[in-house]
């Protein structure tokens, strides 16, 4: 059998072996940063670095990061965090958020909170507009995603930003999925709170963090022993940590998902019939969600995974669901067209032979499917 070509980055992405390297001594080692000697000191001294490293990526102040056990806990942490410091009232988060943010958000409506969800435009980007309206009724917060996971459609943080600090509401992003694809600037964004993640960057699973203007007032999710300064307690992970560190410290030495890739597998889906959602937008360079029409995207992806190419048909975070994805649906696309999503994201290690392979296996599939459901009628 040949090896599985892996299209499915915005997922997971493999750990670096770098990475792997680095994590390794602390898997053996009794390592509680807590502590006072020799042992808890190293891991100390190491949990730092970590914290250096993950705050440079994001060229923010080491002091403003909390390590978190996933990106969605960071989400979590910044949506449930912020509001508990605040009276019930009105927060604003847009429609494509990830259920990371979508879900606490709506939880909190059991505690008296209203929740807008800021419509987006056809292209996937939130505009000026949309944000102004959903900011008619003053919030309190408001968190928008910095690339869609689906689409990969970066949205103007810096403008929408200033806009919800000119309506005096606290700003969140959440930043997974642009770690790693484009410059992120914690300042130069001009929000309070960015949730990040380490295994979308070559990172371990269940490592993520969340990084905080030093003004904002956050109440922790878990309390304990005191950890992060008390915002995060928990003894903390450092194989995992460190790992996390390195990853963010790589991503100033890897090659980037070049664009030319992408384009290349764009001008075969089009050739294909394909409609590719959010291409009139700006989006990270590496993913690439289109739907053929007529064709059911589960069933693609199950086919085209037997031809040996991994690729999602939405978001994976929401997988065991077939419902059509609301990103897709808040953009306007029809539910019928939207069944039909397959999402290819890249990684560095992709070649151009790969795209054309994998364009040949969806011409075959495509056919085969097409002679299959001719033969039904
Ligand atoms: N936010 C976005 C945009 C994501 O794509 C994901 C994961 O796919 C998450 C949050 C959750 O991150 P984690 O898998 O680290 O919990």
């Amino acid at each position: 059998m040949t090896r599985n070509v892996y299209f499915d980055h915005n997922a997971t992405t493999p750990l670096d072996p770098v990475v792997r390297e680095a994590m390794l001594p602390w898997l053996g080692i009794p390592a509680n940063a807590s502590s006072r000697h020799q042992f808890g000191r190293s891991a100390r001294h190491a949990l730092e670095q970590a914290r250096e490293q993950v705050a440079a990526a994001v060229s923010a102040h080491p002091s403003q990061v909390v390590f978190t056990g996933s990106g969605t806990e960071a989400d979590n942490f910044a949506i449930r965090g912020i509001c508990s410091t605040l009276k019930p009232g009105h927060l604003a988060v847009s429609a494509i958020e990830h259920p990371a943010v979508m879900k606490p958000a709506q939880a909190l409506l059991q505690r008296g909170w209203k929740l807008t969800k800021i419509a987006v435009e056809k292209t996937g980007k939130v505009g000026i507009r949309n944000l102004e309206e959903a900011l008619q009724q003053p919030a309190a917060l408001v968190s928008i995603m910095l690339a869609n996971n689906e689409t990969g459609v970066v949205q103007d943080i810096p403008a929408l930003s200033g806009i919800a600090r000119r309506h005096g509401a606290i700003m969140h992003t959440d930043a997974v999925q642009a770690l790693g694809k484009m410059p992120l600037d914690f300042n130069a964004f001009g929000v309070q709170a960015m949730s990040l993640s380490g295994h979308k960057i070559g990172g371990p699973q269940g490592t993520g963090a969340l990084v905080l203007d030093k003004r904002l007032d956050i109440q922790p999710l878990l309390y304990g022993g005191g950890q992060e300064k008390g915002r995060r307690s928990g003894t903390e992970n450092i194989a995992a940590i460190v790992g996390f560190g390195m990853a963010c410290e790589l991503l100033m030495h890897r090659p980037k998902v070049e664009i030319e890739l992408r384009d290349e597998l764009e001008v075969g889906l089009r050739a294909l019939g394909a409609a590719i959602f959010g291409a009139e937008a700006q989006r990270v360079p590496n993913t690439s969600f289109f739907a053929i029409p007529g064709i059911d995207g589960e069933t693609l992806v199950m086919a085209l995974d037997r031809a040996g190419y991994a690729v999602a048909s939405g978001s994976a975070c929401s997988s065991d669901s077939s419902d059509p994805s609301p990103v897709l649906l808040a953009m306007g696309i029809s539910p019928e067209l939207a069944q039909g999503a397959v999402r290819v994201s890249l990684g560095s290690g992709n070649t151009a032979q790969e795209i054309q392979g994998f364009l040949q296996a969806l011409r075959g599939e495509l056919s085969r499917m097409q002679t299959m459901s001719a033969l039904a009628v």
